[in-house]
């Protein structure tokens, strides 16, 4: 056969894992190899985080334009013109990538666009339909992230679609069938609906947004059904049929079966590690999870000790500043620095109308873990800013150790929650107590003088509460 070329480190996939880590294990004076086989910047930059965020911030947008009448602001004739969106949204994605690209090729990574494979644990084939080089590596770190997964009574194509295909849809459809209520199917199903698409969210169990404090997850709820969503919990989706042009969807409330028709069916029931399939880690040995994740230790060296795996494809939870961390620390320990991970402080956001957002933990987990805790929460209606921004939906609230009064964790709903999490994550990084967070000034008037005011009520003496 052919010879090997040495390099110090190949990464294996290009998303907020992948790409990271190579920047960071170049700056760190490796020689780097990057293999991207179908987008630069992943899932996340191209049919994930991105789009979706470009699609839902232009929905906003057609909303306020229509319902800002009580702000004494109103306008006639708002016009959405659907494709414009979808290539606006387009025209961010690519941005977004290039910007990628850019820094790769900036700190001297070499990239390759094609797909990786393992010949053994110091040896890779990367290919595409030019060539195929071989090459040996001193270090490898898989990010092969994740796809949708695909249920058998359901299968992808025609009006049947997953997230990918809902991002970057031919027309606005006049009606939606979603199945799974999680963050991605009510992030999508809650955005056509403010395009004017009839929505149902199927959910099988008895919330939508599990996962987050019910107080929250029912902010969402009302909102959905305000907008016209019709949310059936407890139901239990069994079989499609479709057409040219719709798809019809029976499904399951305790023994009661119904079915309903629409344009489109969207699947999001959560995702399947990229660890299967042609990669070749069966070849390797690697030690896996019974759910096809790859086991990692607390730097993400897999069982095989100079290969490492980061983002989706390891435990925790399938979010890209997870899969960014991961990446800088396994780069880090690459290069002999003594990185570690800590997953005490990852902010989780789900980009709803209202936005919800959480760090470490929160009252009932607290609980559920016999810790006593103080709590302290604030509402928006309260907040001079918020009711600047008419926005009066929502509230912050603080978990601490009672005691101690050290941040256990922090919840926010409401607009700019998303925003809002940031502090919190600094402050249960850097182990604030209630105290630290109460005496930070905050400027006036903004949404973040709520973190300080929740401190304040949770120390029992709040300013601008009863
Ligand atoms: P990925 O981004 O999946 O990248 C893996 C890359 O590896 C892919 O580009 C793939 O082509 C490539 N690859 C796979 N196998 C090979 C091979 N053998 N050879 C070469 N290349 C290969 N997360 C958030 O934090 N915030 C959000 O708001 C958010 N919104 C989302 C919205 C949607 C609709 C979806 C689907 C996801 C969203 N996520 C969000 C999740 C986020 O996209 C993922 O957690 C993140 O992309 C994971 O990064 P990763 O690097 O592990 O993998």
């Amino acid at each position: 056969g052919d010879a090997s070329i040495d390099i110090d480190v190949l990464v294996i996939g290009a998303g907020p894992g992948g790409y990271v880590a190579a920047i960071r294990a170049a700056q760190l004076g490796k020689s780097v190899l990057i293999v991207e086989k179908q987008h630069w910047g992943g899932v996340c930059l191209n049919v994930g985080c991105i789009p979706s965020k470009a699609l839902i911030s232009a929905a906003h947008r057609y909303e306020e334009m229509s319902h800002s009448a009580d702000m004494g602001v109103s306008a006639e004739n708002v016009k959405l013109d659907f494709q414009k969106v979808i290539e606006w949204k387009n025209s961010i994605v690519k941005k977004q990538t290039g910007g990628v690209s850019m820094l790769l090729k900036g700190n001297k990574v070499q990239m390759f666009e094609g797909e990786a494979m393992f010949i053994n644990e110091n040896e890779a084939r990367v290919f595409n339909e030019q060539e195929a080089p071989r090459y040996r590596f001193k270090n490898c770190i898989i990010a092969t992230g994740s796809r949708p997964i695909e249920l058998k009574p359901f299968p992808y194509g025609g009006r049947i679609i997953s997230s990918t295909e809902a991002l970057s849809l031919p027309e606005l459809p006049k009606s939606m069938v979603v199945i799974g209520g999680g963050y991605i199917g009510i992030e999508l199903g809650q955005t056509f609906a403010k395009y004017g698409t009839k929505v149902t969210i199927l959910e099988g169990g008895e919330t939508i947004l599990p996962g987050f404090e019910k107080e929250m997850s029912q902010l969402v709820a009302r909102n959905l059904q305000k907008s016209g969503v019709e949310i059936v919990t407890g139901a239990l989706a069994q079989s499609s049929s479709q057409t040219e042009n719709d798809v019809t969807v029976t499904y399951k409330v305790g023994d009661t079966e119904h079915s309903i028709t629409a344009d489109y069916l969207l699947v999001t029931v959560g995702r399947r590690p990229n660890t299967d399939g042609e990669l070749g880690l069966d070849l390797i040995n690697i030690k896996m999870t019974d759910r096809g994740l790859i086991e990692v230790d607390n730097q993400g060296r897999t069982s095989i000790p100079h290969i490492f795996a980061i983002g989706d494809i390891v435990p925790g939870p399938a979010l890209a500043h997870k899969a960014s961390y991961e990446a800088k620390v396994a780069a880090e320990a690459i290069a002999g620095l003594p990185s570690v991970v800590d997953y005490k402080a990852i902010p989780a956001v789900v980009f709803s109308d209202p936005e919800i957002a959480g760090v470490g933990l929160s009252e009932t987990e607290a609980k559920a873990q016999g810790i006593e805790v103080v709590t302290g929460k604030f509402p928006y209606a309260a907040n001079g800013r918020a009711n600047s921004l008419n926005a009066t939906q929502g509230f912050v609230k603080l978990v601490a150790e009672k005691g101690t009064n050290t941040l256990l964790g922090a919840q926010v709903v409401g607009p700019e929650a998303s925003n809002l999490i940031a502090e919190l994550a600094l402050a249960l990084e850097m182990g604030a107590n209630l105290e630290d967070i109460a005496l930070t000034i905050h400027a006036h008037p903004t949404l973040g003088e709520m973190v300080m005011d929740a401190a304040e009520g949770a120390l029992g003496h709040p300013i601008h509460t009863l």
